[in-house]
């Protein structure tokens, strides 16, 4: 049976109060007032180690609510991925505060659409695409990679009057390595059955590790490990025995998408595993260390991500096979965002794996940030648990 007890909370009383972003951008205002810059970021190919190692806050600027969609579509057109609407939305009704706060924003060639909605806001503040090479396995593509980071090394220099060194970059490989190590620590938490994490938590802690450097957040996070252990000392847990453990992959899920684990756990189901760029994904695999070559060892790494706008994009199906064995998922949910092409596309590959390589069910959502299919999942998802029960 599901204990009906509340747990400790993961984060001691400096961390505990209010919403997520609240905290963040708490957080990212006083780094500011102590002198740092902020740079906004749209994606998990920013190379967060050059950009801690200028003394400059990364903001995530990827949006998840609904609310600003309307204002987009004066511009843009309806049938585009809501997270693209979202996100321009904020931007040109002056309602996002992280944007507000961004000295410079980081802009990646990923999909059509992003890449369009970059160049109808790059008139506000002084923002750099990347160009990023899509055929990863390219012999040059790390190379370029290595390339466009430089280049957006100088960007950073010239808006933000900030400056780094090698030596300061490999500190920060290395403090970044830690913590994606302690970070996938807390995900294995997940793994444990039943779980003692839920995605709510896991949420939060992302939120505030992603602009977060320094031993202060390597001691939260030890700090929360050591939480995680009690819990599985007293036997605390989320769901039961027979809770439908799911898996869920995809499209980033935050805000108004997070409907999708809502759904899971009303319907009696836990989320053990998101693998997204909202999820693990981009704490899973490390940098090299002392190369001689730190901008090198980043190029490298960040273009292992393994996201759809990537051709192969074999990774996603190894990184997967890795969180089946580890996650024991009994179903795996491919959460696909509205006109996402690339992971609507790729989605069939990730099936067909699922299924034929792990005799896992598989289901495939498409939708918005709307609520309005909310009812409609509901029928699909259960139908998902009814067709596992044990
Ligand atoms: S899904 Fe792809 S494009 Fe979107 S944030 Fe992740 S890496 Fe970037
Ligand atoms: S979810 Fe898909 S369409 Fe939307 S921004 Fe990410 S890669 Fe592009």
């Amino acid at each position: 049976m599901n204990k009906k007890v509340t747990p400790e909370p993961l984060f001691n009383d400096e961390y505990a109060s209010g919403p997520a972003a609240k905290r963040v951008l708490g957080y990212i205002q006083s780094r500011r007032e102590q002198g740092a810059s902020v740079a906004g970021l749209y994606c998990a190919y920013a190379p967060m180690e050059l950009i801690f190692a200028m003394d400059i806050v990364p903001a995530g600027l990827c949006s998840f609510s609904d609310i600003p969609i309307e204002a987009a579509e004066e511009h843009l057109p309806a049938n585009l991925c809501p997270l693209i609407k979202s996100s321009y939305g904020f931007v040109i009704s002056g309602t996002c505060p992280f944007y507000g706060l961004s000295d410079v924003v980081i802009a990646e060639t990923t999909c059509d659409g992003k890449k369009k909605m970059f160049e109808m806001m790059s008139h506000i503040k002084p923002l750099y695409i990347m160009d990023l090479p899509q055929v990863p396995n390219e012999k040059e593509a790390r190379d370029e990679w290595k390339v466009m980071i430089l280049k957006l090394k100088s960007f950073m220099e010239t808006h933000t009057g900030k400056t780094t060194t090698d030596e300061k970059i490999e500190n920060c490989i290395q403090e970044s390595n830690r913590k994606n190590s302690l970070m996938m620590k807390i995900f294995e938490y997940g793994a444990v059955h039943p779980p003692v994490i839920n995605w709510n938590e896991i949420n939060d802690i992302i939120s505030i590790t992603m602009p977060s450097s320094g031993d202060e957040i390597l001691h939260l996070l030890e700090d929360i490990i050591e939480k995680l252990e009690t819990r599985v000392e007293t036997g605390f847990h989320y769901g039961n025995i027979n809770s439908p453990r799911v898996m869920v992959t995809g499209c980033p899920v935050g805000g108004d998408a997070l409907k999708i684990y809502r759904i899971i756990e009303d319907l009696g189901g836990v989320v053990v595993a998101l693998d997204a760029c909202s999820g693990m994904k981009t704490f899973m695999d490390p940098i090299d260390e002392n190369t001689g070559d730190p901008i090198g060892a980043i190029a490298e790494r960040y273009l292992r991500i393994p996201c759809s706008c990537m051709t192969p994009n074999e990774r996603r199906l190894t990184n997967t096979d890795a969180i089946i064995e580890k996650y024991r998922p009994d179903v795996v949910i491919d959460f696909v965002l509205h006109a996402c092409h690339t992971y609507n596309v790729e989605s069939y590959k990730v099936g067909e794996h699922v299924k034929n390589r792990h005799n896992l069910p598989f289901l495939k959502i498409v939708t918005d940030y709307s609520d309005g299919d909310i009812e409609q999942i509901k029928t699909r998802v259960q139908a998902l648990f009814e067709s596992i029960e044990r």
